[in-house]
């Protein structure tokens, strides 16, 4: 009896939060994505070219962006542009919202999406490693934030963070991008309370992913994964989609993401063993 009216109210919560997303929503929008000369990144930028948006590229490899920048302009995008450099520098970080602001004066939405360079494997104690890592994957990020939040208030804007399960999971080899990531967590979501408490109209979504298939995903982790990754086209709408739509969070893929987070606190020992057991740990030689 309790369960026809408690399965009612979900369904119509479902229904009601759902708004549709129309490409429409980013044509002529001022958008900047950060490692964007492969994989998700690059595939986020060809999505926002057809959709009219303009975009502004960044990662290290001048040759590489050059080349997404010629094809959004073909796919379609309002303007193209690349900035290349390192996240290590912080003025690098800065400089790119510097960049959108001279080229249009403003801006829409910000998509944080770069990393580092790190290995999966045992940690094998560089403490080092993962304070450059903390460097890129994290104080960039906030970095970027600092400086584009005038733009973005004015605009009533959007920053998009992508994150992974490993951000929100303790998922064994990769101990120094998982605390980079959980970093991401604990400051945006801090962050998108004070906002909201300050009334303040810039939307901030984590986007937690799973396994994708880009090149870096195949060539590091796929030898452990016992199933393929998840397209990365699909995935880099879905995360636009779900800045656009200003979600709090986006899990992607939806179940093999958000499974595991609902088992978190309620089962922490049985998630801890599925996770270990979900990869084919034999194969990860230390080095
Ligand atoms: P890629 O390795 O394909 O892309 C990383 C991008 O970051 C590239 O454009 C790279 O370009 C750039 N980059 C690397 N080092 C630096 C640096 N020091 N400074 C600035 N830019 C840099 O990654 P994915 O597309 O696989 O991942 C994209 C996002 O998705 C990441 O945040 C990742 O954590 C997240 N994610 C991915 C998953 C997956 O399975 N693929 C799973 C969960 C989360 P260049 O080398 O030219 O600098």
């Amino acid at each position: 009896k309790i369960l026809v009216p408690f399965v009612g109210l979900v369904l119509a919560f479902c229904f009601y939060s759902k708004e549709d997303f129309k490409p429409e929503m980013l044509k002529g929008k001022r958008v900047i994505v950060t490692g964007a000369s492969t994989g998700i990144g690059e595939q986020m930028a060809y999505h926002l070219a057809r959709m009219g948006a303009h975009v502004l590229v960044t990662a290290r490899t001048e040759a590489k962006l050059q080349k997404v920048v010629t094809w959004c302009l073909e796919l379609g995008a309002a303007s193209a542009h690349s900035m290349n450099g390192s996240m290590e520098d912080m003025a690098l970080a800065e400089d790119v919202v510097k960049e959108a602001k001279r080229l249009w004066g403003g801006l829409d939405m910000l998509i944080l999406n770069h990393i580092g360079y790190t290995y999966f494997n045992y940690f094998d104690g560089d403490v080092e490693h993962i304070r450059k890592l903390l460097e890129i994957n994290f104080l960039s990020y906030v970095a970027m934030t600092v400086s584009a939040l005038p733009m973005l208030k004015e605009s009533g804007g959007s920053i998009l963070v992508v994150s992974s399960t490993a951000g929100k999971i303790g998922i064994p080899f990769v101990a120094p991008y998982s605390a980079t990531k959980f970093a991401l967590d604990g400051f945006f979501s801090s962050l998108r309370q004070e906002l909201i408490i300050e009334n303040i109209n810039v939307s901030i979504t984590l986007c937690i992913l799973g396994h994708i298939a880009t090149e870096t995903a195949e060539k590091t982790v796929s030898h452990v994964m016992q199933k393929p990754g998840a397209p990365k086209e699909e995935c880099a709408l879905e995360i636009i989609k779900s800045g656009a739509l200003r979600k709090r969070e986006l899990y992607y893929p939806y179940a093999a993401v958000r499974i595991p987070l609902l088992i978190r606190d309620w089962a922490p020992e049985f998630l801890d063993s599925l996770t270990r057991n979900r990869l084919n740990v034999e194969n990860v030689k230390r080095s």
